[in-house]
């Protein structure tokens, strides 16, 4: 195995078991490892660190598998899968969903590899070298863990070319369905596996539907970025007197209305609105159209913290026009799900939106990602998902 030895003082954050090391904290590199391919990692006094794998590519050089001296093989991975599936027994146990992401990559000490479960079908996404390098035997783990043989693969985001990889997505293995029906939180969702955007579903707010469907009832709900219907779905289930969802694809939209007439709920209670988020909330608000409760759930303004600025900018431009739409006492619950920008980045937009709309806001609830998608301790990049529920008042 070829082996990485570290600049002296760089080895901190690996014996404190992060993930990641950086090209910058690497002196030297023996033999020209392939991408993706296990390395053996030492500190600078020739102290075995552990075991990563290597990518060229990218400016995090290497991906750790382990911290202790285990050979990467099939058995590896299936101990991996074991034990992150077991880490949401809890929760599968309370809360009695179908749709769960199973693997949350390096969260769960499998770096890149993202595994969601809609019923019996698993969606996998590879994001990293070393997990595609490992493709063939971490599939293979998948199936004698799960015993699930429905396998498709949504290999379709733009971080792979960072690792040096095509995007790939098709069938794996078994009768992949185009469409399949999921159960959460007591409603039915329809999934468009093959087609639709990340690996089907926003699985990621599950608990925060629920949360936030308590605020809907007997209210006008706006929900913006509505996706396929989610919070919508909630809040006419929980007896809203009115919802609007908005969003800008005409497919997501469609499975939206398809999901509200599944779940057996009357027409007259739900409006649709195909559109530009930025543009159609300028208009609401120069109509003097009013709301008790509105959404906010856009999707990554910021995948990296180099587009922070200009994603400051559309989220402050969201929240000071959510906050115009809503009546006095009025909820606004606003989400990001950018990695680069941190929470007390997001709260201080959300604030200057407030100010700026001419609002007073308190906080009533934070929101986080849930915890099918874990944060490890080690991890602290693994928290994107932030999410405020703020009183207007
Ligand atoms: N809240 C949803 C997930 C939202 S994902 C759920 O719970 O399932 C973000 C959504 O924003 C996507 O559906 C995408 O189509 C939509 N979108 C992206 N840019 C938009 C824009 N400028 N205006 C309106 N919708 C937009």
């Amino acid at each position: 195995m070829n082996k990485i030895i570290l600049k002296s003082g760089k080895e901190k954050a690996v014996l404190r078991h992060h993930p990641w090391i950086f090209s910058g904290a690497i002196a030297t590199v023996s033999g020209d490892p392939e991408n993706g391919s296990s390395v053996q990692v030492f500190d600078s006094k020739n102290n075995l660190l552990g075991i990563g794998a290597f990518s060229p590519y990218s400016q995090i050089r290497v991906r750790m598998w382990t911290f202790g001296h285990e050979d990467i093989n099939q058995e590896f991975f299936e101990k991996r899968i074991d034990r992150a599936i077991k880490r949401r027994s809890y929760l599968m146990e309370k809360y009695n969903d179908s749709a769960w992401r199973l693997i949350h990559a390096e969260s769960d000490q499998i770096p890149g590899l993202i595994v969601d479960q809609y019923n019996d079908v698993l969606v996998i996404q590879i994001l990293s070298s070393g997990s595609e390098f490992n493709r063939e035997i971490l599939i293979e783990a998948l199936r004698n863990v799960t015993k699930l043989h429905k396998i498709y693969e949504r290999s379709d985001l733009d971080v792979r070319k960072m690792e040096g990889l095509k995007e790939r997505t098709g069938k794996i293995s078994g009768e992949i369905p185009s469409e399949i029906i999921i159960n959460e939180g007591g409603h039915k969702f329809i999934v468009d596996l093959q087609n639709s955007q990340k690996t089907g579903f926003y699985i990621d707010q599950r608990i925060n539907r629920r949360i936030v469907a308590d605020y809907c009832k007997n209210k006008d709900v706006l929900n913006v970025f509505s996706f396929t219907g989610g919070f919508s779905i909630y809040a006419v289930g929980n007896n809203a007197r009115r919802v609007v969802s908005l969003d800008s694809s005409h497919e997501a939209l469609a499975l939206a209305e398809r999901n509200h007439i599944l779940n057996g709920f009357p027409d007259q209670e739900h409006e649709w609105l195909e559109g530009d988020a930025f543009q159609v909330l300028r208009k609401m608000r120069d109509q003097n159209q009013r709301f008790d409760v509105v959404i906010l759930d856009p999707p990554k303004f910021a995948p990296t913290v180099a587009h922070v600025n200009k994603a400051a900018r559309a989220y402050k431009d969201i929240n000071l026009l959510g906050f115009k739409l809503l009546n006095p006492g009025g909820i606004l619950v606003t989400f990001s799900c950018s990695g680069g920008i941190q929470e007390g980045l997001f709260q201080k937009i959300v604030s200057d939106a407030a100010l700026d709309a001419g609002a007073y806001a308190t906080i009533l609830q934070k929101l986080y990602q849930g915890p099918d998608h874990p944060v490890s301790l080690n991890f602290p990049e693994g928290a994107y998902l932030k999410g405020l529920i703020c009183l207007k008042n």
